[in-house]
């Protein structure tokens, strides 16, 4: 059999940040009690009327801008129509043509150091259906309509991407990008960011494209890696057996590690879709384009730069730039305490693993914000804390949001800067060690760090061993 290669492209939805669903004023909000967060809009009642959420249309073309689309001045909705019991409408409000953005791509940095570019064939606006509540005892399904309403983007790739390593390293770039430019929570367990993946094989270096399986709705970058994983070597087995891969859409069953068959793929024809037609076309003047384009925060390329330029190291700079809310709280931290070298060190070792390690959604969670991070950097800097103790004292720091200035000097940890201090010091130990003292006059170098440690000693371990030195030498020699 000929060699062959996977060929992917995902199809993601993202839910984006509103207060409100799309075409009514009902709460977005998620685990409310079932049904609660309903209108007559959002659950179908016949001659009522839906208004477009204007706040979705601009994190949909604020999406459409950081991905470097085309964002339509005009676009439509239409009619996606089919039956199932928790889309109370009959039809899925949808964007088939044209719609909100076209084109756009993403670059990914992979693993072997090359970039990637991932192109997109389109951003469209819809609306989320409601959910079943299978209870398998009772044998009875129940229908929850609080999500139904709730606005998307469908962000829909060209088929670029060659592994399931390439799709999830998309993926998590897209989920970052996306939620630090405020589009979309992106909480995966709620289902804020989810995807399909469309996956074929040919042969190598072909051109034509084979018969692709559509892997429905998954909801963490785990699983994605999983279910391409399984369907490669699935089709691969087909076609070594000599039988056709089917146009399916597939469940990837996550105990399993297995994708399962859930029907045969519908065409966009057997969706009948037609204009809605009690939705106006989707106007967007120039001048509120440019709007959100000025309001747009620093692509990633451009963030990465600007931390080289700071002196960052790449695996820092990247560290930084894609953790969701680190960027802001490093800038924060340095706009304090303009040293963004240590910054970043002390965020890379100690305050980003800390954060990871009790479980924090988001950075901001920390009780330690970022001024006290440039206190610590600072303390590090003067020379005031060495690293063995800032690393030794951080989790507590950490966990309680405790100042450094105050808490490491009320534990007598900061190191004596002030001359004059250990100046004090200095003098007591000359007179106790005298004889010491001469000989080192007399050329003794190997005394003085006897003498140094005598500093040390006396201070309790908190004089600056390289300043004690200096300071004894002049004094001594004086
Ligand atoms: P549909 O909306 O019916 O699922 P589209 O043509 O819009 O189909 O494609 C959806 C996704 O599937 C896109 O990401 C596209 O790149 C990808 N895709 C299309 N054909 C193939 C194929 N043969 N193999 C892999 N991916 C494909
Ligand atoms: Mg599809
Ligand atoms: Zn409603």
């Amino acid at each position: 059999m000929e060699k062959m290669e996977p060929v992917i492209g995902l199809e993601i939805h993202a839910q984006l940040k509103t207060r409100t669903k799309l075409f009514c004023s009902c709460p977005t909000e998620f685990g409310a009690e079932p049904n609660t967060n309903i209108c007559e809009v959002c659950t179908g009642q016949p001659g009522a009327l839906p208004r477009m959420n204007g706040e979705a249309l601009r994190l949909a073309a604020t999406a459409g801008l950081a991905l470097g689309s085309r964002v339509n001045a005009t676009s439509l909705f239409s009619r996606k129509n089919y039956f199932y019991p928790d889309l109370p409408n009959g039809f899925q409000t949808s964007q088939l043509d044209p719609p909100i953005c076209e084109g756009g791509s993403l670059e990914l940095g992979l693993e072997d150091g090359t970039v990637k570019t991932v192109r997109l064939n389109r951003i469209h606006m819809e609306d989320d259906a409601g959910k079943c509540l299978h209870d398998e005892r009772g044998g009875v399904t129940f229908v929850d309509l609080n999500r139904a309403g709730t606005p998307l983007i469908e962000i829909v790739t060209e088929p670029d991407i060659a592994s399931a390593k390439e799709a999830v390293a998309f993926l998590k770039a897209l989920h970052s990008l996306l939620v630090r430019i405020g589009v979309t929570t992106g909480r995966m367990e709620e289902g804020e960011f989810r995807c399909d993946v469309n996956i074929s094989l040919k042969p190598v270096g072909s051109a034509k494209l084979g018969v692709r399986g559509e892997i429905k709705n998954l909801n963490s970058f785990r699983f994605v890696g999983q279910a391409i994983e399984y369907e490669i070597q699935r089709q691969t087995g087909l076609y070594e057996q000599g039988l056709p891969v089917l146009q399916e859409t597939l469940h990837f069953d996550s105990a399993k590690g297995e994708t399962r068959s859930l029907r045969s793929k519908e065409e966009a024809h057997d969706y009948r879709y037609f204009p809605q037609p009690d939705l106006p076309p989707v106007r967007i003047p120039p001048e509120w384009l440019a709007d959100i384009g000025k309001g747009l925060p620093e692509t990633l390329p451009e963030s990465l730069a600007r931390l080289g330029a700071l002196g960052l190291k790449e695996a820092q700079a990247s560290l930084i730039a894609e953790r969701p809310g680190a960027l802001a709280f490093f800038d924060k931290a340095v706009e304090a305490y303009p040293g963004p070298k240590r910054i970043a060190s002390l965020m890379e070792e100690l305050f980003l693993p800390a954060c990871q390690k009790a479980g924090m959604a988001g950075i901001t969670d920390a009780a330690f914000g970022p001024i006290m991070l440039s206190k610590l950097a600072k303390l590090m800097d003067d020379g005031s804390v060495g690293r063995r103790v800032a690393k030794e004292q951080f989790a507590e720091m950490f966990a309680s949001g405790a100042d450094p200035e105050v808490f490491l000097k009320d534990k007598g940890l900061t190191q004596l800067q002030d001359a004059g201090a250990i100046e004090g010091i200095i003098r007591e130990v000359l007179q106790r060690h005298p004889k010491e003292a001469q000989s080192f006059k007399d050329g003794e170098e190997k005394v003085l760090s006897f003498l140094v440690g005598q500093v040390m000693k006396l201070s309790s371990g908190r004089a600056d061993p390289r300043k004690a030195g200096e300071l004894l030498r002049e004094i001594i020699n004086k």
